[in-house]
């Protein structure tokens, strides 16, 4: 039985542009990645920065 939830599946991690797990060469804007994060089979968010909570307050 696979119960991981959908997003750590996800081959992409959004991580805020200060998070010491993002890698340089995938920064993505606010924009970008509320775009990614709407789409959980896409993208998943970083267990360390949590980026879904800190763009949820710009919408
Ligand atoms: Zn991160």
């Amino acid at each position: 039985m696979d119960d991981a939830p959908l997003w750590q599946r996800a081959e992409f991690l959004v991580h805020r542009p200060d998070c010491a797990q993002a890698s340089s060469d995938r920064l993505l804007t606010d924009r970008e990645a509320l775009e990614m994060l709407a789409d959980p089979e896409v993208a998943g968010s970083c267990d360390v920065c949590r980026p879904d909570t800190i763009l949820r307050q710009l919408r």
